[in-house]
Order: structure tokens, then sequence, then C-alpha cells
């Protein structure tokens, strides 16, 4: 085993590992940075964002708004201290990006340019054409390189965290090209490993999403919290599961069923209104949208493809100047995968599994309840999600957290004594020969492709858009029987360079864990809150429900759910409304007095 001794030690270089490198680089050169990755910094998930980061820019706007919408789109389940907090730094956060270098698209007078977003009632999503992720993460990373402190460690996958007297103190990982265990040994640990898509079988996620960071954190005690909430996004590309961005919508795209018809007004989000729309309709919010289709579906006026049901993205009337101009990849992600180009035909969509609101349980200040270890970005909840994230809050929430992260690793780094307890090295050598041990399991006919498919089916049955306690039920008793199952399948390929086979073992190890609290909190919440809608409890229970789940470990067995408070500040909970309902609903609020929290 090799050792690598570091201050801190920074599991992904996505969008929240590479912020908060910087962070630490930037407020104390002295600190050697350790940044662990699967995949060169570039490959990370965060590259494949389109549509854009949102912080408040516009004079129409104001950070109460940004409050509002995220609060209200989130079901009242966010911490409302944490979205003031994140509202605050979010356009600090862009303008820090912008003047790294990041090529933000641009009105004709040349000020930052924005554009509408689902669940956002005013526009204030920042954006680089479609490839908004692609210019953040490279200014980050280009950022990220000048600093000497920081040494990468590029695909090394990192399989376990080390508590040592009740502190995180270093991660292990594996050298992929190499097949060596690597003992990183630090003062304190940054978990910004990504979500967890792939435990589901239609999903917008990279392959390498497969919940690796919050699977290490939940084993080592640090309970997830709200789990039962994924989201779905309601414009993916059927068969790829390849997204289609929001931005197609906030550009003006519109959305309609096998008659033509614009749907989403029979479903609380209408009326439709004039052009240039800004509101509402194709504007709501994910989950809202995500359901509408499910009803479509049952109502039968989907269209029908080679992979399954459909609903038509229609962006015919934005022409072809404005398409290529603010929605280039989007053409060329339809034309080739779907092969309809968006300037003359309707293309084919429907819901995917998206991201995850839930994720490793951290505090305002990104630190879990573990000494020494933090998380942020897609892997951790703050939260500021609750049941349903607003698109385009997650690529600044991965800046505004990134940087907590880092800070408070800093911090908690200069204060630990330089040393490696004799622990760390023993529980370091623990963990590689249990990978190791990998390799002697006998073949008795287990493999990961077998025991993945049947979870990701499961996950989508069970934990799907809409769900029912007998449905969840059958899914927490098939993931039980899976995690007996993954101990039995066997490491085929022996050798030791890039061995995918080894990773697909842990991969599926992780997903099965993550898999298992997503499920056992969804069945437990007997309500329906933004995305976690049962057909056996319709409405949303605040007297019972308005907390967080936390997920905590309990090895073999299944992981035992508590619940915490969820921290309101100013907004009381409320009815959700969207499109001429939240207008009427504000306008009586307006003449009739306070309407607080109401069409927020
Ligand atoms: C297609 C798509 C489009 C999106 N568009 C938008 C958008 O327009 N706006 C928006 O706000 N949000 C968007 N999102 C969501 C947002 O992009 C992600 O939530 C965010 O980028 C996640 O960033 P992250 O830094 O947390 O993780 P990631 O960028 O996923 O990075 C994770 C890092 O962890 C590393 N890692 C993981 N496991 C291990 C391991 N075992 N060992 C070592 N390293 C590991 C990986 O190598 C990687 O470097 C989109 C998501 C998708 C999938």
């Amino acid at each position: 085993m090799e050792i690598v001794s570091a201050d801190v030690a920074i599991v992904g270089a996505g969008g929240a590992g590479l912020r908060a490198a910087i962070a630490i680089a930037q407020s104390d050169p002295s600190l050697k940075v350790a940044l662990i990755s699967k995949v060169y910094p570039m490959r990370s998930h965060t590259v494949a964002a389109e549509g854009g980061a949102a912080g408040v820019i516009r004079a129409e706007d104001s950070l109460e708004h940004h409050f509002n919408d995220t609060v209200s789109g989130g079901d009242w389940l966010t911490d409302q201290d944490a979205v003031e907090l994140f509202i605050e730094d979010a356009p600090r956060q862009l303008t820090q990006l912008e003047h790294w270098g990041c090529p933000w698209s641009r009105t004709p007078e040349g000020r930052v340019n924005t554009r509408p977003f689902g669940g956002m009632k005013i526009e204030r999503t920042w954006f680089a054409a479609d490839k908004s992720g692609f210019h953040i993460l490279h200014t980050l990373f280009q950022t990220s390189i000048q600093f000497e402190s920081i040494e990468r460690y590029d695909e090394f996958y990192a399989t376990d965290l080390i508590v040592e007297d009740g502190h995180c103190r270093g991660v292990v990982a594996i050298e992929m090209r190499s097949g060596r265990v690597f003992l990183f040994h630090a003062k304190s640990v940054i978990v910004a490993s990504g979500g967890a898509g792939r435990i589901f079988p239609f999903t917008t996620n990279g392959a390498i999403k497969t919940g690796d960071g919050m699977a290490m954190a939940y084993r080592i005690g640090v309970p997830l919290k709200d789990m039962e909430f994924v989201q779905y996004h309601p414009t993916g590309l059927p068969g790829t599961g390849i997204l289609l961005t929001e931005g197609c919508r906030g550009e003006g795209g519109i959305m309609v069923n096998k008659d033509g018809y614009r749907y989403l007004q029979d479903y609380g989000l209408g009326p439709p209104d004039p052009w240039p729309r800004k509101k509402a309709m194709e504007l709501g919010p994910r989950d809202r949208l995500s359901q509408a289709f499910w009803h479509e579906q049952q109502k039968g006026n989907c269209v029908s493809t080679t992979y399954g049901d459909a609903v038509l993205l229609d962006m015919r009337h934005l022409g072809e100047k404005k398409i290529n101009e603010r929605l280039p990849f989007v053409r060329d992600l339809a034309s080739s995968y779907m092969g309809k180009d968006p300037v003359h035909e309707p293309v084919p969509v429907r819901p995917v599994v998206h991201y995850m609101m839930g994720g490793i349980h951290t505090n305002i200040d990104a630190a879990t309840p573990i000494p020494g270890l933090f998380a942020a970005g897609e892997c951790a909840c703050v939260s500021i999600n609750g049941a349903n994230r607003l698109g385009s809050n997650s690529l600044t929430e991965l800046l505004v957290f990134g940087q907590r992260a880092g800070l408070g690793a800093a911090e908690v780094a200069r204060q630990v004594a330089d040393g490696t307890p004799a622990g760390v090295e023993t529980q370091g050598r623990e963990a590689e020969a249990r990978i190791l041990g990998l390799f002697d399991r006998e073949d008795v006919g287990e493999s990961v492709a077998g025991v993945r498919n049947a979870m990701t089916a499961s996950m989508e049955e069970g934990a799907g858009i809409y769900r029912t306690e007998e449905a969840m039920q059958a899914t927490c008793d098939l993931i039980g029987q899976l995690r007996e199952r993954v101990a039995k399948v066997p490491v085929k390929d022996k050798s030791k360079v890039f061995n995918t086979d080894l990773m697909g073992v842990l991969e599926l190890e992780a997903m099965l864990d993550i898999s298992q609290t997503v499920v056992h909190s969804a069945i437990v919440r007997k309500e329906s809150r933004g995305s976690h809608q049962r057909l056996d409890f319709e409405k949303r229970d605040d007297e019972a429900f308005l907390k967080h789940s936390l997920a905590t470990y309990r090895g073999a067995d299944v992981p035992e759910i508590s619940y915490c408070d969820v921290v309101i500040t100013k907004s009381q909970p409320a009815e959700r409304l969207y499109g001429g309902a939240a207008e009427a609903a504000a306008k009586e609020a307006k003449e009739g007095g306070s309407g607080e929290g109401k069409a927020a």
C-alpha cells in the first residue's frame, strides 16, 4: 500500500471538488491538497450541464424572488437559512467565474444575458450557449492548475473513508492504471463525488454517477438525508436518456401531446400565455411536468416511439437563427440521436431520472456530523433543494457550498497536529485486504450486469414518478436480496491495469446501498411532496412530514430511518401555485394584505 500525506483530501474533481480545492489554495497556499478523481477532471458530470446557473442579476429580480422560487419549488422541505445564504452568495460566485474567464453569453449591450428556467418566476439563469457546464468546469479546472499546492490524482477510484478517534483522517483509493492501493492520510476530507442517477435504468447521468462518495460516507455512519426525493427531468431523449436542457423551454419551446395539444394547461400550469412566454406552462417545475407526462400516458395521449411512449417538444417557431445561437448542442443531439432536427420537426421526449435531491447530511457550512468530514455538490444535502430542485440552482450550489467546504476543511486542517495516528494505517491495510479479497471470490453464477439490471428495473418500478406501498415494498425486498447477491459477484478479470470488472463490483455495492436508502426512506414517508408522489397518500402532510428523513447505515440490515427538523426562517408552508393560479393569488395578496408564502 502506498501512503500519501496531504492536509486536505478531496474525493471528486467536478464543479464542487474543484471549487473547494481553489478555495483552500487561495486561503492558505501552505496546505497540501490531494484532489482524487475517478476520471480526468474535465470528464466529470458537470461538463454535461447545458442550461445554466441561477443567480439574481436583473433589475426586475430580487433575492427575495429567488428565495421564494427555491423554497416553494422545493415544496417547503428546503432549509431556509441555507437558501438565504445560497441566493445571496450566488451572484458573487457567478461573477467570480466571469473573472476567472467563464464566457457567459451576452445581451447585445454586452451585459451578462439570462434565460428563463423552470419554476423560476423571473429569469435569472446565466448561461454560456447550451454548454454552460463545459465552460464552468473548464474555467474552474484552468484556475485550479495555477496552484502548486493542489496535487491531482486522476483516475484514482476511492473506496473508503477512514475515521480514527472520531475524526475523518483519510481516504483509500485504487490507482486504476496500476491497480495499486493508496492510503491518502489527511487532516480533513471533502467528498464531492456527485450524484447517483445510475441506480435507475433511464437517466441523464453519466456512467460514473454511481453514488460512491455517498455510500462511503454512509458506511462510516453519516446519515443520508432526504434520499426519497429523486428528480425526473421532463425532457430526455427516449432510448438514450440524453437530456434536452430546460433551456429549450426557457427559449420558448412548447410541449404537446399526440394531438398537438399543449396538455400542461390541464395540470394547474396554464393558461398558455402569449408569446414571448415567460411564465409557467412549459416553465413549470420539473416534478409537475414529469407527473403531467405520467397522466398523459395513462390517458393514451402519447406518441409511440421505438423506445416507448413520448410527448413532443416543439421548437420550430424559434427559427433556425435562434436555435443555432442559443441551442446549438440541442440541435446536434436531437439530430444525431433521434434523427429529428428541431428546426424542422418536433422532438419526442419523456421524463428521465436526472438528479438526487438527497445526499450526505451536512450543515450550512458543508460539514457532516463526523468531525473533519465535509461534503458538497450533488452528493451532499445541505438542503437548498428540498423535495424538488429548480433547474440551474445546482451549478450555483457547487460553487457556493464547494467554497464553504474548502474553507471549512482548511480551517480544520490547520488545527490538527502533524503525523499519522497508527490506527489510520491499520484501517488502510484492512481496506486494501478487502479489495484484494474480491479477486478470491468463487464464481457461483452471479454477474455485475445481472444484479445491476435487476436493481435498476426494480428502482423504476418501486421508486419512479408515482409510487405505491406495494411496489415500494417489492423493491425494498428485492434490493435486500440483491445486497446479498452482490457479495457473491466475482471479479473475473484478474489483471491489475484498468480493471473495469473490479470497479463494476465496487460501484454496484455502492449503488445497492444508495438504492436501499431511497426506497426505505420513500416507503415510510406517507405523503406526497415534490418529487415524492404516492398514489396511496396523495396529499402533502405538513403535520407529520415537514421533516428531513435521515437514513442511517445498519450493515447487512436495512437502514434505520429517523427525521430532523426543517429550518423555516420566513416562509411558512403554503400551496404551490404556478401559472394563472399563482398570478391570481399574488394579486389577491397585494390587494388584501399579507398572503405571505402564498404563490411564492
Ligand atoms: C446532462 C445534465 C445536465 C445538467 N444541466 C444542469 C444545468 O443546466 N444547470 C444546473 O444547475 N444543473 C445541471 N445539472 C446538474 C449538475 O450538472 C450536477 O448536479 C453537478 O454538475 C454535479 O457536480 P458535482 O461537482 O457535485 O459532481 P460531478 O461533476 O458529477 O463530479 C463528481 C466527481 O467525483 C468523482 N468521483 C465520483 N466517485 C468517485 C470515486 N469513487 N473515486 C474518486 N472520484 C470519484 C468523479 O470523478 C468526478 O470528478 C445537469 C446534470 C446533467 C446530468
